[in-house]
């Protein structure tokens, strides 16, 4: 993008005089980086962002947490990326378990937690798979390498959900969506086209400057013209047909399953689980795990959040009782999440 389309896009965002128009970043890293950039500065008076459900550890239950805490307490070792780790359980904390004596490995992707397990065979390692599906591909190939090697002490405690189940339980909370490019980068787009016939709009958006500002301006210049549309505006990296490949590697390890969303509820096939295949990486049956039903903090209102019904401001407990250093929901802790984008960021601005 030239300095001068640069320029056209800022001018366009200023000289909107449209309707009200409520835009949802479903994805945290644009939450987090419209703040960063001062995007959100740059916005009309009757613009607003609110945030949506794509922060993967946000929208990861409460049970999830426990579950992953009774693992530890079972003498399971628990590989995880270091988002997870600070998340309150119904009781306490993975960080809190680690200092009772839990192990707990931080990682940056799934083939480190399976390189841990076979550095330490004496120990049995699970991974906490979360996210959407940008993330999913990672750990499906250590699946399958787990499977191939025959390495008997790796599993996976897996959460993972997937957006176009989403997509339709958010339908009407926002007037376009701006979509999450790298979940697009391995899906394609022909979801955000179809979701146009049902009325629904939406712009699929990169993370610098450049393209978060083009993609604020077509969607600002799109929504004068009052009909439903979807502009691809991250084409650098997200093809129509998406990564073929990783669709079909997460076809061939996991299968849909209902999945229980922080805030959102039990959305029916929204979830994915390993297929049978690979049961025996499946912490849930390889350690006889009981069902487990988390209770979030009931004064914290991420569930809100996370459906754009609120911003975290309006959450009583923001900023005094809750901070990232003291964090009451999931939503302060990841970097992703809403709470931890307006406290760094600045509570204050629009
Ligand atoms: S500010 Fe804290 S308590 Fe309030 S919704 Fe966000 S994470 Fe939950």
């Amino acid at each position: 993008m030239s300095e001068n389309a640069t320029k056209t896009a800022a001018q366009i965002l200023a000289s909107y005089d449209g309707p009200h128009l409520r835009i949802m970043e479903v994805c945290g890293t644009h939450t987090h980086e419209n703040f960063r950039l001062g995007i959100r500065k740059l916005l009309p008076e009757q613009v607003d962002l609110i945030s949506g459900p794509g922060c993967p550890v946000c929208v990861t239950p409460v049970g999830f947490i426990d579950e992953a805490i009774w693992l530890a307490e079972h003498d399971v070792t628990i590989t995880t990326f270091g988002d997870l780790v600070r998340v309150p359980g119904t009781t306490k904390s993975l960080a809190a378990a680690r200092a009772e004596g839990a192990r707990v490995q931080v990682v940056y992707t799934p083939l480190d937690a399976l390189a841990y397990a076979r550095e330490h065979a004496d120990e049995q390692v699970c991974f906490l798979s979360v996210g959407f599906e940008t993330t999913v591909p990672a750990a499906c190939l250590a699946a399958e390498q787990a499977h191939a090697e025959g390495i008997e002490n790796f599993s996976l405690l897996v959460a993972n959900k997937t957006m176009p189940q989403a997509y339709a339980a958010l339908k009407g909370s926002a007037d376009v969506f701006l979509y999450p490019g790298h979940v697009h980068a391995i899906t394609g787009t022909k979801l955000c086209e179809d979701l146009v016939e049902q009325g629904v709009s939406g712009v699929l958006a990169g993370f610098t400057a450049k393209e978060l500002l083009t993609a604020m301006a077509v969607a600002l210049a799109k929504a004068q013209q009052g009909e439903p549309f979807f502009v691809n505006a991250y084409p650098r990296v997200v093809k129509p047909e998406g990564t073929p490949a990783a669709v079909a590697l997460i076809e061939r390890v996991m299968e849909p399953c209902d999945s229980e969303w922080r805030g959102l509820g039990n959305i029916p096939q929204s979830g994915l689980a390993l297929r049978d295949t690979y049961a025996d990486l499946d912490a849930r049956k390889k350690f006889g795990m009981p069902k487990i039903v988390g209770k979030a903090n009931p004064g914290c209102r991420c569930g809100d959040v996370l459906r754009g019904d609120i911003t975290p401001r309006d959450c009583p407990l923001f900023g005094k009782v809750c901070t990232p250093l003291s964090p009451v929901g999931a939503c302060m802790v990841s970097g992703e999440g809403a709470c931890s984008a307006y406290y760094q960021y600045g509570g204050e601005l629009r």
